[in-house]
């Protein structure tokens, strides 16, 4: 399987991009790796505001090209080498399209834990989705539905554990359709949690992108008793308008979606809430679109990734009436990122507590990583906090230190 490492530079806007298109990559079948030097294809999601970004982005390429990886430039495109191909990060068909004719290295296994010590482990639970989205490419080039058996991933968990990783995350194309039978009984998503969260020595395991079906009263309890599945889930709404959804063919209403929501933050109050929204989908009025940008704000989500409605052949979508012009498109992308930036800036981190699993050191005596809620923090330190777990807490200005 080609495997994709994506390095983010810069601002929070990129960390965004750079997490939305590792989304999309590994609903696509690819696997994401932590690093560069597991990698066949390195792309660099860059930062041009300074040129010791520039600089930054000039060295990892020369070192990812060395090791033979295909490397792909994406972000705020500044002045860097010559890079095998460059796409725009909220566009990137292209990328994919490209991404099929690149073969991996070759490796003695793929699925084997590469470094001695990492941070954390993606590991693949389920392929393939059936359930055509309308506007999604997906089913058509990943029908077939694929479980790993729990034992498997049981196996997969305590080996990425016995390597030294602290964070597992599961990942599939659609995890809310994850079942495979065993000695007649159904193992479903819920099911295989609490033996994959009770892996001796695993600190946290962390859930990639759900289904909101896949929150049910067992799913609810899991979490509930459980503590160390971190508390970020991301849902997919893709619109907050009833209509679209249905055009969306997303089988879900803007009332069950809040419900699923509402439980979540029963039992994890603190919970960081994520999510994709599309807009300008076809036959999306103005007055779908500020009925949609009203629930997603009413849901207080802690990021929203807002793609345009950007046609794929062969989806029904495509052959859709009813379609938004790209003005029309870009300025509701403009509108919904903006009025999310203000609520986003009422936030108040003062005096919080954070658990952050540190994973790099992003400059002299600086450390960044990832809360259980997902939320990217970056603190000072004169000692190395790479694969160390500690408490943060923000003052008023919103900076972070270790308690
Ligand atoms: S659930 Fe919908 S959007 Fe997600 S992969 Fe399946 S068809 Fe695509």
């Amino acid at each position: 399987m080609l495997k994709i490492n994506i390095k983010t530079l810069g601002c929070k806007v990129n960390q965004t991009e750079g997490d939305a298109l590792a989304t999309e990559l590994l609903a696509l079948g690819y696997d994401v790796v932590e690093y560069w030097t597991e990698a066949d294809v390195f792309v660099i999601n860059s930062c041009t505001v300074t040129h010791k970004a520039d600089g930054k982005a000039r060295k990892l390429i020369n070192k990812a090209k060395q090791a033979g990886c295909f490397v792909a430039l994406c972000g705020c495109r500044g002045d860097v080498p010559d890079v095998d191909f460059i796409f725009d990060s909220r566009e990137p068909m292209e990328f994919f399209e490209k991404l099929k004719e690149i073969k991996p290295k070759s490796r003695k296994s793929t699925e084997a834990i590469q470094r001695k010590t990492r941070t954390r482990a993606f590991i693949k639970v389920q392929d393939g989705c059936d359930r055509f989205c309308s506007y999604c490419i997906v089913p058509y080039k990943r029908k077939k539905l694929y479980s790993k058996p729990p034992k498997e991933a049981i196996a997969e968990i305590k080996t990425a554990v016995d390597a030294g990783v602290l964070e597992v995350v599961l990942t599939g194309i659609q995890l809310a359709g994850y079942c495979i039978e065993e000695s007649g009984e159904f193992c479903t998503f819920a099911d295989l949690l609490p033996d994959a969260a009770k892996v001796p020595g695993l600190k946290r395991l962390r859930l990639s992108s759900l289904a909101p079906d896949v929150i049910n009263e067992k799913f609810i309890d899991v979490i509930r008793e459980n503590d160390n599945i971190c508390d970020h889930f991301h849902l997919s709404l893709q619109s907050g308008c009833d209509k679209i959804l249905e055009l969306m063919n997303r089988r879900y209403t803007t009332a069950e979606f809040a419900d699923k929501i509402k439980k979540l933050r029963k039992v994890r109050p603190n919970a960081g809430i994520t999510t994709d929204v599309i807009v300008g989908f076809p036959g999306e009025s103005d007055e779908d679109f500020a009925r949609s940008m009203d629930f997603i704000l009413q849901m207080n989500f802690s990021r929203v990734h807002v793609f345009t409605f950007s046609s794929r052949k062969d989806t029904k979508a495509a052959s859709m009436c009813g379609k938004v012009s790209q003005n029309i498109i870009n300025s509701r992308a403009k509108t919904l990122s903006e009025e999310l930036k203000k609520q986003q800036d009422k936030r108040d981190l003062n005096g919080k507590i954070f658990s952050v699993l540190f994973e790099e050191k992003t400059a002299e005596n600086a450390y960044s990583g990832y809360a259980t809620n997902y939320m990217h923090v970056t603190v000072q330190s004169e000692i190395n906090l790479c694969n160390q777990i500690r408490n943060v807490i923000f003052n008023e200005n919103e900076i972070a230190r270790i308690l």
